[in-house]
């Protein structure tokens, strides 16, 4: 994975100069208190940086501009400690490309009741202040998050955060580097879309490589190399014992290893941190790559079956939102269901690729035939999903824009062991119930594939569609067909009329 400079988020404070020096200095050393209490924060995903109060609309556009050029800031935070007259930030906010969060909140909880005077009202006024900067706010048309309430509490900071990873999920996905290898699986319909309306929107460069360029660098992955890797496989999982050193199926996990290397080698001489693969494409290789796939999902990359890189590029976006938490994030395909009323539930998975970062345990490493895509044996990880909270989330073309979709889940251990299934997988329960699940997801048009978290959540993931002014639909425990299917036909009238504002 290529890593990123440290990043950051900048603090900005609006005031003006009619306050006078000594209230702007109070202004500046208020401001620093809250800047530096929201920073003092453990578990935030990038730095706060403070910047001087600003106060006419040449340093408000000065710092604009400097934020834009800054390739380590990921996105602003404003506060309007006093009154800043807001056509000061006409002209900066027009031209604000990163996120932006207007956090509405003053220095102090408590009013001083017994010593208030006119100049404490003079310093204390972000309760107009920020009135006045959301109204130019909406009057442009700027898309940010607003976050109301002191910052001594813990659900204010959490929603910062939130809002902050999504800003860097927001920055890899705009510079995302995605390869194809090979084209959409023939005759799939949903796994197509417009890639120059996704680079203008979303960032994401997609360009399809030959899936024999990869071949080549496989077959030159390095002897030694490849007994290395198979050393680590033996270490991290349980390994079959067909695949073990001295066992009969030994030169498979081998072959996996070396498109291990060779992926990696692939990928990172590119830049690139997203990938797809079509088992209808796959040139010289001889296994479709699992065990590779799998592992190279686990370090971060995106990832995207049967040319899916519409999924792969939203996989890469999440697992940047969701470094460091607990919790993972997979490549996910809804697969089959169990009906019994009461306790119907989804059991997903995929052909091979599915991240062991959602493991409840380690993996198995094992061979089994594959059935379709006429190659060798394909080595891959099986492995249940570890039950808990969790979100799946799909992105599809609509052909005037991109829709989000996404479902709020609890996986669930499965009902009995699945000792046939030789793939790993994830079981769970859609809220609110399967039948709302699945009838909103079909009447959106949600995608088969997914990307399952139980890192990142609904949060975070409005906050992405907020940055990317992609439309999101929710289904959650306050969904009903009746209101999502009016959800559905608002927004198809709305996103219209927003692409032309
Ligand atoms: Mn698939």
């Amino acid at each position: 994975m290529t890593a990123s400079t440290r990043p950051v988020v900048w603090f900005l404070t609006g005031s003006q100069g009619l306050y006078g020096e000594e209230t702007l200095a109070q202004v500046a050393g208020q401001s620093r208190r809250i800047q530096e209490l929201l920073a003092a924060v453990p578990g935030a995903p990038a730095e706060l940086v403070w910047k001087p109060v600003l106060t006419d609309s040449a340093s408000i556009m000065s710092t604009v501009l400097a934020a834009n050029a800054d390739p380590s800031c990921v996105g602003l935070i404003a506060w309007m400690h006093t009154f800043s007259p807001a056509k000061m930030w006409i002209a900066g906010l027009d031209l604000l490309r990163k996120p932006l969060l207007h956090l509405h909140t003053q220095s102090d909880v408590e009013l001083p009741w017994s010593t208030i005077d006119m100049d404490f009202m003079n310093l204390n006024q972000a309760a107009h202040g920020d009135r006045e900067f959301g109204y130019i706010q909406s009057r442009l048309r700027v898309a940010r998050k607003t976050v109301a309430g002191h910052v001594s509490n813990p659900e204010v900071v959490a929603r910062i955060h939130s809002w902050m990873r999504a800003a860097l999920g927001y920055d890899a996905l705009r510079s995302l580097k995605l390869a194809r290898f090979g084209d959409n699986m023939r005759d799939v319909a949903v796994t197509e879309g417009d890639k120059v309306e996704a680079q203008l929107r979303f960032g994401v460069s997609v360009n399809t490589y030959g899936v024999n360029d990869l071949v080549e660098v496989v077959n030159a992955a390095d002897e030694a190399a490849v007994g290395e890797l198979v050393k680590e496989y033996a270490d991290a999982y349980r390994l079959a014992p067909e695949l073990t050193a001295g066992g009969e199926r030994h030169e498979a996990l081998r072959y996996a290893a070396r498109i291990e290397l060779g992926l990696r080698t692939f990928l990172t001489e590119g830049g690139f941190n997203a990938f797809t693969t079509n088992f209808e494409d796959l040139g010289g290789l001889r296994q479709l790559p699992g065990l590779a796939v799998q592992r190279l999902m686990a370090d971060g990359y995106g990832f995207g079956g049967e040319g899916d890189w519409k999924t792969s590029a939203l996989l890469h976006t999440l697992k940047v939102m969701g470094r460091g938490l607990p919790g993972g994030t997979s490549f996910m395909e809804d697969y089959t269901y169990h009906l019994t009323p009461g306790s119907e539930l989804i059991l997903g998975a995929h052909m091979l690729e599915v991240c062991p970062s959602i493991a409840e345990h380690q993996p198995s490493c094992e061979i089994h035939p594959l059935g379709i895509g006429g190659r060798e044996d394909p080595v891959r990880l099986v492995f249940d999903a570890q039950p808990g909270p969790a979100i799946v989330v799909g992105l599809a073309d609509m052909g005037d824009r991109f829709r989000l979709v996404a479902n709020q889940i609890e996986v669930v251990t499965p009902v009995e062991p699945l000792p046939k299934l030789p793939v790993a997988r994830a079981v769970w329960r859609p809220a609110p119930d399967l039948r709302t699940s699945t009838e909103a997801w079909l009447t959106a048009g949600g995608p088969h594939h997914t990307v399952l978290s139980s890192a990142v959540g609904s949060e975070e993931l409005s906050d992405l569609a907020e940055m990317l002014r992609t439309e999101l639909l929710l289904i959650d425990d306050s969904t009903t067909i009746r209101e999502f299917a009016k959800e559905i036909r608002w927004n198809q009238a709305y996103y219209r009329l927003a692409a032309g504002l």
